[in-house]
């Protein structure tokens, strides 16, 4: 795996592969255009689109959509940066399940399972529309074990 793996860049992934976000649409006609900077509709997109930066650690873009609101929001861009990719250099994203999308104009809430190679994820995820951009606010988990 890790040679796979450009630490700078994130991983390395065929815009015609399967997207990481198990849509099982191809990347590129998924995910990859929000990466690029395409602004996701709404936001489930929003959602899906953060779960395959995860996968492919993408940390830029996990920080570019969080919300300062959210707990891990921090100015120290590089202490985050690495928070985020000790997690998904670690983790394996094995799937992703999606219960519920309820959304309103500005505020919208996303409940899923992350399926972790450790663990699976259950988290409801708040998420607020700031200038035309859906941003990720809080999530409330309850992590299972397999
Ligand atoms: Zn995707």
């Amino acid at each position: 795996m890790q040679e796979a793996i450009d630490y700078y860049g994130g991983m390395k992934l065929s815009p015609n592969s399967s997207c990481p976000c198990h849509s099982g649409k191809k990347y590129k006609q998924c995910c990859q255009p929000y990466h690029k900077g395409i602004l996701p509709s709404n936001a489930l997109r929003l959602m899906r689109s953060r779960y395959s930066a995860f996968a492919l650690n993408l940390s830029d873009y996990i920080m570019a959509t969080t919300h300062p609101n959210n707990s891990d929001y921090t100015e120290d861009k590089e202490q985050w940066k690495q928070s985020i990719l000790n997690f998904s250099l670690n983790t394996r994203f094995l799937g992703l399940i999606i219960n519920e999308f309820v959304e309103g104009e500005n505020e919208a809430f996303v409940t899923f399972e992350a399926v972790l190679d450790s663990s699976i994820l259950k988290e409801k995820s708040r998420f607020l529309k700031e200038e035309r951009k859906w941003l990720y606010e809080s999530g409330d988990f309850s992590p299972a074990t397999l």
